[in-house]
C-alpha cells in the first residue's frame, strides 16, 4: 500500500535532519539541577541508492547517501558530544521509488547503515531509536504476530546492543518497544512502537486483547506507574500519536477512548 500519510515532523526535520535541544532534570531529594544536551533526529527516509548529483534520477525520493552523510556532519557540528541522541523513526525511504524496491533486504541495509554511521560518528554516545511506519515491508502494516516481524526485530536487537540495556533489547526483539534509563534514577525513555496504534495498519485491532495495540497500552501504563513510583522523569518517544482514520487529508486521533 502506498501511503498518503506523512507526519508533521517529516516536514520539519527531513531537511534539517537534526536539532539540538536541552532538557533539565531535577532530583526530588536535593535542589541540584542537571542540564543535559541531546540531539533529536527523525524521518531521515534515507535512500542509499539515490544520486544527489544526478537530476535525472527521478527515483531518488528522499535523502540520498551524500545528503545523509552531510546531515551527520551537521549533527557533529551542532554538538560532537551530546549526552544522548533520540531518533523518532522512519529510517527508510518511500514514495517515488515505490514499494517494489522496499524489500526486506533494502530495509535492513538502510537501518544498518543509519545505525552504524551514527555509532561510528558518535562513539560511546547512546542513541534511543524507535520505528516508523516506513521501516517495514510492506510499509505501514506491522503484524500483531511478532514471529512475522522477527526478520527485522531480531537483527535490530543486535544492531542496537551498544545503545540499549539487555532488558530493552529483549522487548525490541519481541515487539519493537522498550524502556531504558538515560540517567539512572533521574530520567528514563519510554520508546513506543506507535505503528501498532495506527488505523492505517491493517493488523491494528483495538477491540482484541491479544492484539499488540492493546498489549502496548498495558505495557505503557505499567511503565508510567512504575516511573511514578520511582519518581523518575520520563521522555516518551514514538513516531506519531495514536492515529485513526485518514479523513480529508488529515490524520485524526483514534476515537476509542484510549486517547
Ligand atoms: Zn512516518
Amino acid at each position: 500500500m502506498t501511503t498518503p500519510f506523512t507526519h508533521l515532523h517529516v516536514l520539519l526535520l527531513s531537511s534539517l535532519a537534526a536539532t539540538a535541544a536541552t532538557t533539565t532534570t531535577t532530583t526530588t531529594t536535593t535542589t541540584t539541577t542537571t542540564t543535559s544536551r541531546f540531539l533529536w533526529l527523525t524521518d531521515n527516509h534515507v535512500d542509499l541508492w539515490g544520486d544527489v548529483n544526478n537530476p535525472s534520477d527521478k527515483k531518488c525520493a528522499h535523502m540520498p547517501e551524500a545528503q545523509w552523510e552531510s546531515a551527520v556532519q551537521g549533527m557533529l557540528a551542532a554538538d560532537k558530544h551530546p549526552d544522548f541522541i533520540i531518533f523518532s523513526g522512519d529510517f527508510v525511504h518511500f514514495g517515488a521509488r515505490n514499494s517494489s524496491d522496499l524489500s526486506r533486504k533494502v530495509i535492513l541495509d538502510t537501518i544498518t547503515d543509519v545505525t552504524l554511521r551514527m555509532q561510528r560518528n558518535f562513539p560511546n554516545i547512546r542513541l534511543f531509536p524507535c520505528l516508523g511506519n516506513h521501516d517495514y515491508d510492506p510499509s505501514n502494516n506491522w503484524p500483531s504476530n511478532t514471529t512475522e516481524s522477527a526478520w527485522l526485530l531480531k537483527p535490530l536487537a543486535k544492531l542496537w546492543a551498544p545503545w540499549l540495556p539487555a532488558s530493552a533489547l529483549k522487548t525490541v526483539a519481541e515487539t519493537g518497544w522498550y524502556s531504558a534509563d538515560i540517567v539512572p534514577n533521574k530520567l528514563r525513555i519510554i520508546s513506543l512502537q506507535t505503528n501498532y496504534w495506527a488505523a492505517y495498519n491493517q493488523f491494528t485491532d483495538i477491540s482484541s486483547n491479544d492484539n499488540l495495540a492493546h498489549q502496548q497500552f498495558i505495557w505503557f501504563e505499567n511503565e508510567l506507574i512504575q516511573a511514578k513510583k520511582e519518581q523518575i522523569k520520563i521522555y516518551i518517544n514514538g513516531h506519531h500519536a495514536p492515529i485513526g482514520n485518514y479523513v480529508s487529508g488529515n490524520d485524526v486521533d483514534m476515537q476509542d477512548g484510549y486517547v
